[in-house]
């Protein structure tokens, strides 16, 4: 058995970042992979779910292009086009063996499962290294009612053979309003039914709010308060069972989708053998990434912090280098932009208000709504809504919230502002391009914009400026 420096499981974003990481400093390193290279983010998670929002976006305005001046002929959906047009990205995008190979990392295919502590089996094969990363992401979530194999995951909703005519979400999270939007743009009659009385937990509910109402306007149907209680097949679908605001309802779809959150699954590798520790979405870890056994690191998904694919590459790259080197670096990395691929996009970063008290913060909150902006008029977009979090002692931001049609975009300026520590009046002193839909961002950084509130901790009211 050719012993290895490290040995990673997974070749997705976490594992590829560990093992790229490890061959760069000069590591032997092999990484076991039991599915396609590049793992959920380029074969099942963020790559095809953006192809698919466009395609979504590219139909609805082909439709409504009469709006703007262009009068085509009949406008129809070819699934079968959208759907090859997914798997050529997807096959666009997917690493190679080849080109792992030729960076210095051995690429071992099958699943890997521990045996010993330093050793995994790869069907069968056993393969030895001082140290390991684990980096086998996570599974979805299975929804625990009676009827639940009549539903389907994204993983099958993003390649669904045949269109959908109806489709029905079980989630009021990311993934089910990504996906809610995308079909409802190419026809399907959508409904999300979520269990809290907002969509999108642990977004601002003012920013969630104004998502949903425009996903309304779209014609996505959502029922809040929801308890999904009994899944039952129907001619050409399956009907709903479920619970709204006490009082028992159901409807029929012809798809129904689980989005219900996802979790590492400890018995992909084998954990309990070698006495691996579970936290609460993945493995128990230190803020260096080590689990419960001192020479196995963690990444990504499986180390069960937040499930976003750059989080997935920093901790993959942290882990590697903690694993090879000791533990010099920690992963508490608090700055990380989150977007929600919808119409308009949703993004996050940095602390929600509530979080700043307990990191010593003195917040306040200043919020624009952008509608009737002149960019969002020229272009008939909703240019969406603006809240931004300020440390009061030292007038600098700590977070953002947004809904945006360039929010993916605008966040990422709303970072660097939080990591580089400007003052609120540095940005808000940057003349903004005319028209576009950062105008009202950098509106919203003051000094003190046309329409900001306010809102003080202690006396938890909410000061108006006109
Ligand atoms: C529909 C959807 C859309 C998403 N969109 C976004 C987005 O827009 N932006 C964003 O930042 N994040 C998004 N995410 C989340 C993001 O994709 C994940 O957080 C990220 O891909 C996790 O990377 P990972 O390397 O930890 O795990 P993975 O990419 O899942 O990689 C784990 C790999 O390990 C392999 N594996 C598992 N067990 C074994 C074993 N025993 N032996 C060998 N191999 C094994 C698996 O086959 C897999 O390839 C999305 C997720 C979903 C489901």
């Amino acid at each position: 058995m050719e012993p290895f420096d490290l040995v990673v499981i997974g070749a997705g974003a976490a594992g590829l970042a560990a093992a790229t990481t490890a061959a760069e400093m000069g590591a032997r390193v092999a990484v076991a992979e039991a599915g396609p290279l590049g793992g959920l983010s380029v074969n099942r998670g963020c790559v095809p779910k953006k192809t698919l929002v466009t395609s979504g976006r590219v139909h609805r305005l082909v439709r409504d292009a009469g709006t703007f001046g262009t009068v085509g002929g009949e406008v129809r959906l070819d699934w079968d086009a959208v759907v090859q047009r997914q798997h050529r990205v997807v096959d666009q995008l997917r690493p190679t063996a080849a080109d792992l190979e030729k960076r210095g990392i051995r690429v071992v295919v099958g699943v890997a499962r521990f045996t010993d502590p330093h050793i995994v089996e790869v069907d069968g094969r056993p393969l030895g290294a001082e140290r390991f990363v684990i980096a086998a992401g996570s599974e979805p979530a299975i929804l625990e009612i009676p009827g639940r194999e009549r539903c389907i995951t994204s993983d099958q909703l993003l390649f669904l053979p045949a269109f959908p005519t109806s489709l029905t979400f079980v989630g009021g999270g990311p993934v089910a309003l990504e996906l809610a939007g995308a079909f409802a743009d190419f026809g399907s009659r959508v409904t999300v039914l979520a269990r809290d009385a907002e969509v999108l937990p642990g977004v601002d509910p003012d920013v969630a709010r104004h998502l949903r109402k425009r996903m309304e306007e779209r014609g996505v149907t959502f029922r809040l308060q929801t308890a999904v209680r009994r899944l039952a097949p129907v001619a050409g679908g399956v009907r709903i069972e479920f619970d709204s605001a006490g009082m028992a309802n159901e409807l029929t779809s012809s798809q129904v989708c689980a989005a219900v959150g996802r979790r590492f699954h400890p018995r992909t590798i084998g954990a309990a053998r070698i006495g691996l520790e579970m936290g609460r979405l993945g493995l128990r870890t230190s803020p260096y990434l080590c689990t419960s056994v001192p020479h196995i690191y963690a990444a990504g998904d499986a180390a069960g912090n937040r499930q976003l694919t750059p989080v997935a590459e920093h901790e993959g790259r942290i882990a590697a280098v903690n694993a090879l080197r000791g533990d010099v670096e920690r992963a508490d990395e608090a700055v990380i932009p989150q977007v929600i691929f919808t119409t308009p996009e949703v993004a996050t970063v940095g602390l929600a208000y509530g979080e700043a008290p307990a990191q010593g913060l003195h917040p306040a909150v200043a919020r624009q709504d952008a509608r009737g902006s002149h960019n969002g008029v020229a272009t008939a977009e909703d240019a969406g809504y603006f809240k931004l979090v300020f440390d009061q002692d030292t007038q600098r931001l700590i977070g953002a919230q947004m809904v945006s049609p360039a929010a993916a975009e605008l966040i990422q300026l709303c970072a660097l502002a939080i990591r580089s520590r400007v003052p609120a009046t540095v940005v808000a002193g940057q003349l903004a391009a005319h028209p576009s839909h950062g105008e009202r961002l950098l509106k919203t950084f003051g000094p003190e914009p046309p329409v900001v509130s306010r809102v003080t901790q202690s006396a938890g009211v909410v000061e108006s400026r006109p």
